[in-house]
């Protein structure tokens, strides 16, 4: 029998019946209680006076004291309950097992509690009933879960040094962010390749600092947990071990993120409860991964559970990830099973990828090829916006940050001086300003061959814009600082842009239809182009290519913008010069150089014996409110004068951003130097992109 009795806004709840009644209702009542201002308020269900409840959580408040924790252990152990203390997300709290008889919301007015709930669940730590908010786990620096759609990729097996390696930079290079490999492989059967061991790891270790990659890789039994912790950055337990309870235990203690996969016959709740062990040994930074499971269907390797990753969604806080390789284990199924996943809510991927598949020692005919990831990759990038998320890419602009430079005038490792686009570029007369006339120099195709070519060392300096003073910064270029992370600022220099449009010896201006040059090009000529409405715009890598192409060709329809050297440098005529729509036009390049350690050579033509007075920096901010302010109050209370500030979104990580900032550096460098320390402390990435001489 069931009653009730109802007064205000309490009801309560008295029972008499059968032990499985009994447990119908503990059930039922089941739900959250509030202690607001003094008062109780009720969620998600009825709460009872004194009534039976297995499982409870209790949420403790930030400032409790130690003593009122006292008093909460001690009223909850007398009532026949096993207590639990945990940290989970922001929160500390108690969690209880028992079969006594408790009143929760005598609990909710004890001292120092900020809510308590009772739970039918038995994986509570698991569970979003405790942390209703997405929990975001990180794997080396690296994020999953949340807005993003993070890629793990790699070999079923590391096999060799070589083979990971190459694996490694094949993956990374289409844009997976954690590479997988396994070192100890559990086979079915005992006489296929069982992998490396210790050996493949370190390969592993070496494959993922040399991409700058975090790794995840299988771990097989709490022994070998221990000597693995320090070499993998995140822990896999594979579906066979998932109910190896003594594995979990100690995998869990170590405090690394694991990775775990669903055992091939474990329901939902079974999986929830293996990852609870995992949470109850310590760590908190979990991720579920779905694999497929054994069904009736024989086709496949495995069932892929789609629907398990909106349950779990539904059912825990943790990300959730899909292995579409094993599940499936055909080449040519993996891709429309991992786009599925994504479709589904999944947090990313883990796939198996390898050079060669057809020679892999394991798990071949489910690898792909690299060109089959690289397209995976663009078709989940495109799919990411569908379902609210964006795609992990490159999101490690500063793996090797450094924060401090000193200047070297010793000679560079090569005499030439790399500029983007074709002779008569701006940079080339940037570059000539610099280093001088008859300075050896040498042409790259795009701002990128210059930083390659400078980090290669078949350049000494290379020289890029960075900014217009119509069209503002060049971010391609900035972006490419965070590339490479070897290549320092070593000097600066601003040159007037006076456009010109150059056409062939026989062209005149009512013979034109199409107008080539770089988007900037356009850009700062947009009245004169308006003029010119019919006028066709085709946009080439830089100006002078521009000018190039239409001296190949010889076409009186064509012309270019780009400066007067151009048209010399190609023998062609200046139809119109000085058409920029502002005649004060100048774009500010600056001199890169290799890092040397944290020497960075600088160009003596530019510094002479003067010291440097310029900096830019690059950092990121916090995510807490103020967190700008006082990284540029540490700046400015040391007098250091910003002389430029601007935000780029962080690649890969929607609604963050870097912040570039370049500074004056006063009379007494120390004052620099100090505020160094204190903005790494403040900001989140902190980057020294280079100390300079300013231009005048
Ligand atoms: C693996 O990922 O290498 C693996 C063995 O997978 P599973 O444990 O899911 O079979
Ligand atoms: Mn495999």
């Amino acid at each position: 029998m069931l009653c009730f009795a109802s007064s205000g806004s309490q009801t309560r709840f008295t029972f008499e019946g059968s032990k499985d009644f009994q447990q119908i209702i503990d059930k039922s009542l089941a739900g959250f209680i509030n202690r607001k201002e003094g008062g109780l308020k009720v969620r998600n269900g009825a709460s009872g006076w004194a009534h039976r409840i297995t499982d409870m959580i209790i949420v403790l408040a930030k400032d409790i004291s130690e003593h009122a924790k006292e008093i909460i252990r001690t009223y909850v152990k007398e009532r026949g309950y096993h207590i639990r203390e945990q940290v989970l997300g922001e929160d500390a709290i108690i969690g209880a097992t028992g079969k006594g008889q408790i009143d929760l919301r005598e609990i909710g007015l004890l001292p120092g509690v900020e809510r308590v709930s009772a739970t039918a669940k038995p994986y509570e730590l698991a569970s979003r009933e405790t942390k209703p908010e997405d929990t975001i786990v990180s794997v080396g620096g690296i994020a999953i879960g949340g807005a993003r759609i993070s890629i793990i990729a790699g070999p079923c097996a590391v096999e060799s040094r070589a083979q990971i390696l190459e694996t490694a930079a094949l993956v990374r290079e289409s844009g997976a962010v954690i590479l997988r490999g396994g070192a100890y492989k559990p086979r079915t059967s005992p006489y296929a390749f069982q992998g490396l061991g210790m050996e493949g790891l370190e390969y592993l270790k070496e494959a993922g600092e040399r991409e700058g990659m975090p790794i995840v890789t299988e771990v097989v039994s709490p022994e070998l947990a221990d000597s693995m912790k320090d070499l993998t950055d995140m822990f896999q337990i594979g579906a066979r071990n998932m109910q190896n309870f003594e594995l979990l235990k100690r995998v869990g203690s170590l405090g690394k993120p694991v990775l775990l996969k669903r055992g091939p016959s474990a329901t939902i709740e079974e999986w929830l409860l293996s990852v609870e062990y995992l949470l109850a040994a310590g760590t908190k930074d979990v991720v579920l991964c779905e694999r497929g499971i054994r069904t009736f269907e024989t086709y496949t390797r495995n069932t892929l559970d789609i629907s398990a990753i909106p349950v779990i969604k539904e059912l825990s806080h943790l990300p959730i990830i899909v292995d579409p390789s094993h599940a499936v284990g055909i080449r040519a199924k993996v891709a429309p099973a991992a786009l599925a996943a994504i479709a589904a809510g999944a947090d990313g991927i883990t796939v198996e990828v390898h050079p060669e598949p057809d020679k892999a020692l394991s798990d071949g005919q489910q690898s792909l090829y690299g060109d089959q990831f690289e397209r995976l990759m663009r078709d989940i990038e495109a799919l990411a916006p569908v379902v609210g998320k964006e795609l992990l890419r490159t999101p490690r602009p500063h793996v090797k940050t450094s924060t401090t430079l000193v200047l070297q005038t010793e000679k560079p490792v090569s005499n030439s001086i790399a500029f983007s686009g074709e002779s008569g570029a701006y940079a080339e007369q940037a570059l000539m300003r610099a280093f001088g006339e008859e300075a050896p120099r040498m042409m790259a195709p795009s701002f990128t061959a210059v930083f390659d070519a400078v980090l290669d060392g078949k350049a000494g300096f290379g020289i890029i814009p960075v900014e217009n003073s119509l069209t503002g910064s060049i971010h391609e270029n900035y972006d490419l600082f965070l590339r490479y992370p070897d290549i320092a600022i070593t000097g600066e220099l601003k040159l007037r842009i006076i456009h010109c449009l150059i056409a062939c010896e026989q062209a005149a201006l009512d013979s034109i239809s199409i107008v080539r040059s770089h988007p900037q090009g356009f850009a700062q000529c947009r009245e004169f182009l308006n003029n010119h409405p019919t006028w066709k715009t085709e946009a080439y890598n830089d100006t002078a290519s521009a000018v190039a192409s239409i001296a190949r060709t010889g076409d009186l329809n064509l012309a270019a913008i780009a400066g007067e050297a151009a048209a010399r440098a190609h023998g062609l005529k200046i139809l119109r010069s000085g058409i920029e729509t502002n005649p004060r036009n100048y774009t500010r390049f600056v001199i890169i150089s290799r890092r040397n350690g944290t020497a960075t050579i600088v160009p003596s033509s530019l510094i002479g014996d003067k010291q440097p007075n310029k900096a830019s920096l690059v950092f990121s901010v916090q995510d807490r409110p103020g967190c700008l302010f006082e990284c540029l109050k540490i700046l400015s209370e040391r007098g250091i004068n910003l002389s430029k500030l601007e935000s780029r979104p962080i690649q890969g990580q929607p609604w963050q951003y870097l912040f570039y900032v370049d500074v004056n550096i006063p009379e007494n460098p120390s004052v620099f130097n100090d505020a160094i320390e204190p903005l790494k402390a403040q900001a989140a990435n902190f980057h020294l992109l280079g100390v300079y001489r300013a231009s005048a």
